[in-house]
């Protein structure tokens, strides 16, 4: 250890004794803002004052426990909180007081089985993942392991960062799955808070975007972002639609229903390749053998992106090749929040202030 390490603060002055967060107590109930006392860090943590804090489908589903692997209550949701590092637990050395960083799904990862050397660390099996199996930035601090938070660059705003935390580096990850390349027909299916990111990581990859949603003005916002087609599929089938522009070489699926993970793959042409994203409560869909294989379909499934993704996002945001869209509003009111998103009454993302 240098002199310097010896010198540098480990704590900041400001860091209060208890501080409050959004919590989920039972999967039937609603959050609650609760004081949740400080807790010591162990070696490798850091903690975050959180500044913004996104709202993503996932902690929706956390909070109502939909999925097969549930959270254990009570906990803190939040894969998409943004703050300054206030405070170092012993042995970190990755980040500084005073910086700002990134907490994304991704809170822990071994670092040493197969899947983490290999640049594949999001599917590490002593994962842990922020605001699900510890607790996330729905609070006025986060703990975070300093190995796994990004740091994020100047001059990217935290109410942009935070969004692109999850729902960017989760589409940016799934154009890079889905291997497009110049003039490739790419369709989107869901314009929200991943789709709209979607749409421009498409295209910075050389795609041409068709956008499939079931409400016009998220359509409307597909084509301001530079979808050259959109599709209710309220008014009409999108595979149908898809297949008279020559069908989808790659279809992304956002939207949380089976049955749009069923029109996207109808939306392939021969060759294409279905990547599945969003994570519906309703496990299963039907996908047709026969066609799967005399039409040579890939179906692949793309979880968040790893550290590197997320630093390749915010050098893209920070170069001005990507638009942010998000509403802020304060985290007492994350559960108007939530009801305005399942209710499809959110442009795209909701972005927490504590
Ligand atoms: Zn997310
Ligand atoms: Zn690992």
């Amino acid at each position: 250890m240098s002199a310097t390490d010896v010198e540098r603060p480990r704590v900041a002055m400001r860091v209060p004794k208890a501080y409050r967060a959004a919590v989920v107590h039972d999967f039937k109930d609603r959050l609650t803002i609760d004081e949740v006392p400080r807790q010591p860090l162990e070696p490798g943590q850091i903690r975050v004052r959180v500044e913004a804090s996104g709202l993503c489908h996932t902690d929706i589903h956390a909070a109502h426990g939909d999925w097969p692997v549930k959270p254990a209550p009570p906990f803190v949701p939040g894969h998409e909180g943004v703050g300054i590092v206030e405070e170092l637990g012993p042995a970190v050395t990755e980040v500084a007081l005073g910086e700002r960083v990134a907490m994304p799904w991704l809170g822990y990862a071994c670092g040493t089985c197969d899947y983490c050397v290999s640049g594949w660390e999001t599917l590490c099996l002593e994962q842990k993942n922020m605001g699900y199996s510890i607790d996330g930035g729905f609070g006025e601090y986060a703990t975070a392991y300093a190995r796994y938070v990004v740091k994020v660059p100047e001059g990217i705003d935290p109410f942009d960062a935070a969004p692109l935390t999850c729902a960017g580096v989760t589409t940016y990850k799934a154009i890079k799955v889905a291997g497009t390349r110049p003039s490739d027909l790419v369709a989107v299916f869901g314009v929200g808070g991943l789709g709209h990111m979607a749409i421009q990581y498409a295209q910075i990859a050389g795609g041409r975007v068709v956008a499939v949603d079931l409400l016009d003005e998220k359509l409307e916002l597909a084509r301001e972002l530079g979808a050259e087609w959109t599709v209710n599929a309220r008014e009409e089938d999108p595979a149908e639609a898809i297949k008279q522009l020559g069908g989808a070489d790659q279809a992304i699926a956002l939207a949380v229903s089976p049955a749009s993970f069923e029109q996207a793959y109808g939306s392939l042409r021969r060759g294409g390749t279905l990547v599945f994203v969003a994570l519906p409560a309703e496990n299963h869909m039907t996908l047709p053998i026969f066609e799967t294989v005399l039409n040579g379909i890939t179906v692949v499934g793309s979880i968040v992106g790893t550290r590197t993704d997320l630093r390749e996002v915010f050098d893209l945001h920070a170069a001005g090749k990507t638009h942010v869209i998000r509403e802020v509003r304060p985290l007492a009111e994350v559960n108007e929040a939530i009801d305005d998103v399942e209710a499809g009454r959110v442009a795209a993302r909701i972005v927490f202030e504590p």
